[in-house]
């Protein structure tokens, strides 16, 4: 039975950079294998940007050899410019994810880049995949930051996304992603985004979702996402990487808790839910000041739970 959705853990990406301490490169390794005995199919590992920004992540280029060697999974990364994308190939990585975000305020502070200049250097990137052979070419994504919100510049209006996706679109960018950022989205807006970003982009461009848990929403807004169509789905082990302006908060959705939701909703996922739990002992002894959240690792699995393909 093939898996209906796709979950996508970026833990050891999105979860590990904002954590305060630095994981063993053997522990990631662990962390990754474990997490695709237990059926996730696809894993971030880490991000191509310079080490001295973010020194959790400096040891990607050999994660992603590492976790190439593994089979039938998907090694992905965030790339934010050329110089990264060129590294990523370089590893091997399978996929590529670039952050273009709606807020140029945002662009401005994260990436130094205004809106112009990321689109100018995303229509080099494409120059540059097209000259590696088809069967080489990574996947590479753009990803649409702060689509639901920035905590500069507050809603973005809709005018400005659907502008910006034209221009992707433009630039031959086949996956366009919408990412929450900031934990700002909520479900109706959630369906309404999609909508709106698939009328100028069509559907089939438009297949994944990247949620925070910041304020409570993020399983709320996964399941509005998959009710628009949506297939791949963010998320990150223990949501990792709790936000320090919001206590109490994971960072990311939580897998374990994502998966569980699909599953016994019946959509298969692939993944063993009891065995991906399990995978938190790695993360709790690699990272033992680090807060693991997830309701379903703390309750426990239900009395007679079995996953669909299991
Ligand atoms: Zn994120």
């Amino acid at each position: 039975m093939t898996p209906e959705i796709l979950i996508s853990e970026v833990g050891p990406r999105d979860g590990l950079q904002n954590c305060k301490s630095i994981m063993a490169t053997k522990d990631k390794i662990a962390w990754i294998e474990a997490e695709v005995r237990a059926g996730v199919r696809e894993i971030e590992v880490g991000s191509f940007v310079p080490a001295k920004l973010l020194p959790q992540l400096a040891d990607t280029a050999d994660l992603v050899r590492h976790a190439r060697t593994i089979e039938g999974l998907t090694v992905a990364v965030l790339v934010p410019n050329l110089h990264g994308v060129k590294a990523a190939v370089e590893a091997g990585a399978h996929k590529m994810s670039l952050p273009l975000s709606v807020s140029e305020t945002h662009s401005l502070k994260n990436l130094r880049r205004s809106h112009q200049q990321v689109l100018a250097e995303i229509g080099e990137i494409q120059a540059f995949l097209a000259d590696i052979p088809a069967d080489r070419r990574p996947h590479f994504e753009v990803s649409l930051s702060t689509v639901f919100g920035c905590t500069m510049e507050g809603v973005v209006p809709e005018s400005k996304i659907l502008s910006l996706t034209e221009k992707l679109v433009d630039l031959d960018i086949k996956d366009i992603g919408l990412s929450d950022t900031t934990g700002y989205a909520n479900p109706a807006q959630v369906k309404r985004m999609i909508r709106a970003v698939r009328s100028v982009a069509g559907a089939d461009r438009v297949t994944g979702i990247h949620l925070h848990n910041t304020r409570g929403l993020g399983i709320a807004n996964a399941l509005a996402a998959y009710e628009e169509g949506i297939t791949t789905f963010d998320a990150s082990l223990g949501g990792l990487g709790g936000c320090p302006f919001a206590p109490g908060a994971s960072g990311n959705i939580v897998t374990e808790d994502l998966a569980f939701m699909f599953e016994a909703m019946g959509v298969n996922t692939g993944i063993n839910v009891a065995e991906l739990i399990k995978v938190r002992e790695i993360l709790a002894r690699a990272l033992p000041d680090e807060t693991l959240y997830g309701f379903t690792p703390d309750a426990g699995l239900p009395k007679g739970f079995d996953c669909v393909a299991a």
